[in-house]
């Protein structure tokens, strides 16, 4: 189970958690659906997310973009209309600077959102692709994600060989993105930071097993305890892992709070 850090309180776990990740050598973070909350973005999964609205096995999947690709850009579309003209938060902002002070190796993340790159982070590996450039699988061309691909019915077709364009995001179906280059950057953590998930779907469930099971430590940043805080997150087979500390409240508090002890204030 992982000391709870209520900011304000439990100054004791506090400075043990930032002296000791002020001593780590390669901190990584791993990022859901919980960071973007407070920039606009609902949880897809909450209730009123857009897996609430559009069934992703009838709208979400390989399959069916393949089938019937003008059904499929109704859910692109809601989809789409949930991450624009969002702006990045105090806690995409803190590990921007965190990555800045060259304190911050690579962010992983499972959102589609582009937040992590408007705060200014440069080495962020989108697990799910991204939402802000539209994918040709026919013939690979890629290309901005206009506003006028909002609009409208049916879908936008390549400009190179006509056939329909998707968003460059990951359908359900296919393959993660990245996946060796967080294998890389997960061989050498030492402390990772996992924000805004419990970490319970794969692959990202694997991660923090990983960097745990190598003697790493994990500071979750989340508004209550998750399985993850009370151990129950397990993917290789290895037993449960748990987070070393959950910094409990919203991740524009928290992140911010103990990036600025390691590196100091905006
Ligand atoms: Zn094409």
């Amino acid at each position: 189970m992982a000391h709870i850090v209520i900011p304000g309180q439990d100054e004791e776990h506090l400075a043990e958690a930032v002296r000791r990740l002020r001593e780590a050598r390669h901190i990584a973070a791993l990022t859901g659906a919980g960071i973007s909350v407070e920039s606009g973005i609902p949880d897809f999964r909450s209730p009123g997310g857009v897996w609430t609205v559009f069934d992703p096995d009838e709208y979400a999947t390989i399959e069916v973009f393949l089938r019937d690709p003008d059904k499929a850009w109704t859910m692109y579309r809601a989809l789409g209309r949930e991450i624009a003209d969002k702006e990045p938060n105090a806690a995409h902002r803190a590990l921007a600077r965190l990555e800045a002070a060259g304190r911050l190796e690579a962010i992983v993340t499972q959102n589609i959102d582009g937040l992590h790159q408007a705060a200014g982070s440069r080495n962020v590996l989108e697990i799910h692709g991204d939402g802000q450039r539209l994918q040709c699988i026919y013939c690979g061309w890629l290309g901005p994600m206009g506003d006028e691909h909002l609009v409208g019915e049916g879908a936008p077709a390549c400009p190179r060989c006509r056939r329909p364009l998707k968003p460059n995001i990951v359908l359900f179906g296919e393959d993660v993105r990245d996946m060796a280059e967080i294998a890389r950057a997960m061989a050498r953590c030492d402390a990772l930071l996992v924000i805004g998930t419990s970490a319970q779907v794969h692959p990202a469930a694997g991660l923090p097993e990983q960097v745990h099971r190598r003697g790493g430590l994990i500071y979750e940043f989340n508004l209550g305890p998750t399985d993850l805080t009370r151990g129950q997150v397990g993917y290789w087979g290895c037993g449960a892992v748990s987070s070393d500390w959950l910094f409990q409240g919203p991740a524009t508090v928290t992140v911010p709070l103990v990036v600025d002890e390691v590196v100091g204030g905006e």
